[in-house]
């Protein structure tokens, strides 16, 4: 590339409505040293880059020698090795054990120190697929600092119980040991101004019950309070703050100014709302708590499964959890907790260094800014003569081509990716999903700039700048009307890139000032956006890459007039001129699309299934003891060969065993087990005008019972109300043939007692009983996996359950 030669272009007096006459016009800087001016400003976008995801990277872990009053993730670590030492699922004897583990380490930092024994019903809306209501028995550990002038109370809170099919390693021994070292470190330290209540929940996995117990039926949550909850949802990654109780100005305002990694977005809350995921703390919400929600969440392969091993730990995170959940626990033991009210939700999000935050109620008015800066923009490149309105409208409509191409590419490259490897069907994210996120990341800007190199010599520069503005500042009223806490992710960068249109306008297009201020706008977006397309992509998976994919294309089309910068200059050129300059134009793109192809190349090369990555599997065991007949189950759409060895096609079990749930499963014959149902003692049979009570038990006759269902049918009875252990639960109606249930995790071996009020429709009533221990392996025609085949992270994999109907 040559130095262009310069054009006194500028200087002409602009008459409105006249078209510009040479496309060479329609840049909004035209610097005239080019190439050095090209390469300053992307460097400096790559530096801004680099600062964003510099931020974004995890703390070192710090050594067990540490200050007393430090978090040291290899201090907390000790304690995930004894947590996480094998799959300790609520109710089991492995949990039993960890429990006093826990109980042992608070009593030694000299805390009060109870254990919280209840049954309690779910919360938020995780069960439904069973029917009926859902409770367990729960074991909460409870420990308090006392307060030396309480305001208020804080609670530190995560879960102790494992999932079924994994050691729960990260999810949530990371967040148990994060309390307990948090713990440690505040007892060392002088004591806090409010109460600090460690609680570490039973039967999260489950139910959320334990938490819901607490929350409902714990003295020292009467009151409320601050909930700090911690949880894990991979290995590695930052620590996200993504999720709230409403009105947060005030909490988002201490987060800011007290955790030391403030990795949050008011995106991410909304996000997270609209997904049907739960945790602990939609139990603290469901109570009027307050508080914020972490987890770090990249490494989602092993989520749920045995994989989730205290080595698989990025202990970074661990470090990182720990520094923010310490400082988050100082800043609200000290501060008066009763000014924690506010009106509104703040809008926030990191930037290199900090926390960027402003009030909810400013996000409409800024899309309006950004809005009529973007249309100020068109405004006064027409009457500059830049171009023409014809070429403006062209332009807006010609920038919508690579925001619904970048989305669709990624989904087709991730469709031809999981076609050459099914495996992935199962996975929330491959094993190693760098590869992948970069070929997306790629094939958005092959896709920009194969649009680009295509539409900038007929519409020019300014007119394709002016259409990616209009596109980011219809994004963000959209965003502001559906999700508000996401608008500033395309408000800002549009209003940045119309400011920096109109200072261009405002100054010699071939002096430095145009590129200067193109530059800023365009590391507006790279801070803005870049943190949201890293943190898409594991919070969504490679199946929804396409989201990150929108983002990415939003952040090229926010730094159009940079890409700009790579291009020969627009127009001028003529015959051969003209050819090399398209062709030099095509470079980035050609460059983008290989880059794409390679490294999704390399993703398969790469991150193949073996003994220590295995493709995931999914099989369970269910069997009719009333009719002597059982079957294999599966939930894998497309089986892999392993489960295909044991499941044909789709059948609904619902009838069978209403405790699964609902929905179609993969199903094949099995050889019967001698295994015997629970059994339902009956313990009173009253009967007065047309209502019938029976009060039953219903009793595990097998050791490891995880669950038991009880449902009844409802063509032969209908259910006006229900207790079970002692507890009203919720009549609520449920499809098919057992219209009525309830499921009991954690069930005590003397079984569960329930009780049903019926209006009876024939003579006799009939009620199903199930239960679900865990394991497949001593079961007769069980062929145990290859080593390259791993079991899918899922509350039922490898369950085994056992039903029977009893006429009554
Ligand atoms: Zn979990």
């Amino acid at each position: 590339m040559g130095v262009p030669p310069t054009r006194p272009a500028d200087r002409a007096p602009a008459r409105p409505g006249i078209p510009p006459t040479r496309p060479a016009d329609r840049a909004l800087s035209r610097p005239r040293r080019r190439l050095p001016a090209a390469l300053a400003a992307l460097a400096a976008l790559l530096a801004v880059g680099a600062g964003v995801l510099v931020d974004l990277a995890t703390p070192a872990p710090r050594p067990a020698d540490a200050p007393a009053d430090a978090f040291s993730a290899e201090r907390a670590y000790q304690n995930v090795k004894v947590i996480a030492a094998r799959p300790h699922v609520a109710g089991s004897a492995a949990n039993d054990q960890v429990r006093e583990h826990v109980v042992g380490v608070l009593r030694g930092l000299g805390l009060e120190t109870e254990v919280q024994d209840t049954v309690a019903p779910e919360a938020g809306q995780l069960s439904g697929a069973a029917g009926g209501a859902t409770l367990a028995r729960v074991r909460n550990v409870v420990a308090r600092l006392p307060g030396t002038d309480p305001t208020g109370r804080v609670f530190l809170v995560a879960h102790y119980d494992s999932v079924q099919s994994g050691p729960g390693g990260n999810d949530d021994a990371a967040g148990t040991s994060t309390v307990l070292e948090v713990a440690r470190a505040l007892a060392a330290g002088p004591r806090p101004r409010n109460d600090v209540v460690l609680v570490l929940t039973d039967a999260e996995e489950a139910c959320l019950c334990g938490a819901a117990g607490f929350a409902a039926d714990h003295p020292l949550a009467a009151d409320g309070g601050v909930v700090l909850n911690l949880e894990a949802r991979g290995s590695t990654g930052p620590v996200i703050m993504f999720e709230t109780s409403r009105n947060n100005a005030k909490l988002v305002e201490a987060f800011g100014r007290a955790a030391p990694h403030p990795v949050g977005t008011s995106f991410a809350v909304e996000i997270y709302r609209a997904l049907p995921n739960d945790t602990d703390f939609t139990a603290f919400l469901d109570r009027r708590f307050v508080g914020l929600n972490s987890a770090y969440i990249d490494g989602g392969a092993v989520y749920h499964t045995p994989l989730d091993v205290p080595a698989a730990m990025d202990r970074g995170s661990l470090q990182m959890h720990g520094d923010n959940a310490l400082g988050l626990a100082r800043e609200f033991g000290r501060t008066d907790l009763r000014d924690l009210g506010s009106d509104h939700d703040d809008t926030y999000f990191p930037v290199p260094g900090g926390l960027v935050r402003y009030p909810g109620w400013l996000t409409l008015p800024l899309t309006l800014v950004a809005l009529l800066a973007v249309g100020a923009l068109g405004w006064l490149l027409r009457r500059r003569g830049r171009a023409t309105a014809g070429r403006l409208a062209a332009g807006a409509g010609l920038a919508l081509v690579p925001v619904v191409a970048a989305p669709l590419g990624a989904w087709l490259l991730w469709t031809a990716v999981t076609t050459v490897r099914p495996g992935y069907a199962e996975l929330l994210d491959p094993y190693r999903p760098v590869w992948y996120r970069l070929a997306v990341v790629a094939l958005a800007a092959a896709i920009l700039f194969t649009w680009y190199a295509l539409t900038r010599r007929w519409a020019g520069p300014a007119a394709l700048a002016f259409g990616g503005l209009v596109w980011l500042a219809l994004f963000g009223v959209l965003l502001a009307v559906l999700v508000p806490g996401g608008a500033y992710l395309t408000t800002l960068p549009a209003l940045a890139g119309a400011v920096a249109g109109l200072a261009a306008l405002a100054t010699r297009r071939d002096g430095p000032w145009p590129v200067l201020a193109v530059t800023l706008a365009g590391a507006v977006a790279v801070v803005i956006l870049l943190p949201t397309v890293v943190l898409l992509f594991p919070a969504l998976g490679m199946g929804m890459g396409g989201v990150a994919a929108l983002f990415a294309v939003l952040l090229g089309l926010a730094a159009l007039p940079v890409v700009d910068l790579l291009h020969p200059q627009a127009g001028g050129q003529r015959g051969l001129g003209a050819l090399r300059a398209r062709r030099l134009g095509a470079l980035p793109a050609g460059a983008a699309a290989l880059a794409a192809v390679v490294l999704a190349g390399v993703g398969l090369a790469v991150d193949r299934f073996d003994a220590a990555h295995p493709v995931p599997t999914h099989l369970m065991y269910a069997l009719d003891a009333g009719t002597g007949t059982a079957r294999w189950l599966s939930h894998e759409d497309d089986p892999q060969p392993w489960t295909d060895g044991f499941v044909g096609g789709k059948a609904d079990v619902s009838d069978d065993f209403p405790g699964l749930g609902d929905g179609e499963l993969r199903a094949g014959p099995a050889p019967a087990a001698s295994l015997p149902a629970p059994a339902l003692e009956l313990l009173s049979d009253t009967r007065s005008g047309d209502q019938r009570v029976l009060r039953v038990r219903v009793v595990p006759q097998r050791p490891g019972v995880r669950l038991l269902s009880l449902h009844v049918d409802t063509s032969t009875a209908t259910v006006r109300s229900a207790t079970v252990a002692g507890r009203d639960v919720p009549v609520k109606a449920r499809d098919g043939r057992w219209g009525f249930g309830v499921v009991f995790h954690a069930p005590p071996v003397e079984g569960v007692e329930v009780t049903l009020t019926l209006a009876p429709k024939a003579g006799q009533v009939n009620l199903r009983a199930m239960d679900a221990s865990d394991g497949l392996g001593g079961l007769p025609g069980f062929r145990a996996r290859p080593a390259d085949v791993g079991v899918v992270g899922s509350h039922s994999s490898e369950m085994l359950a056992v039903a029977r109907t009893y006429p009554l």
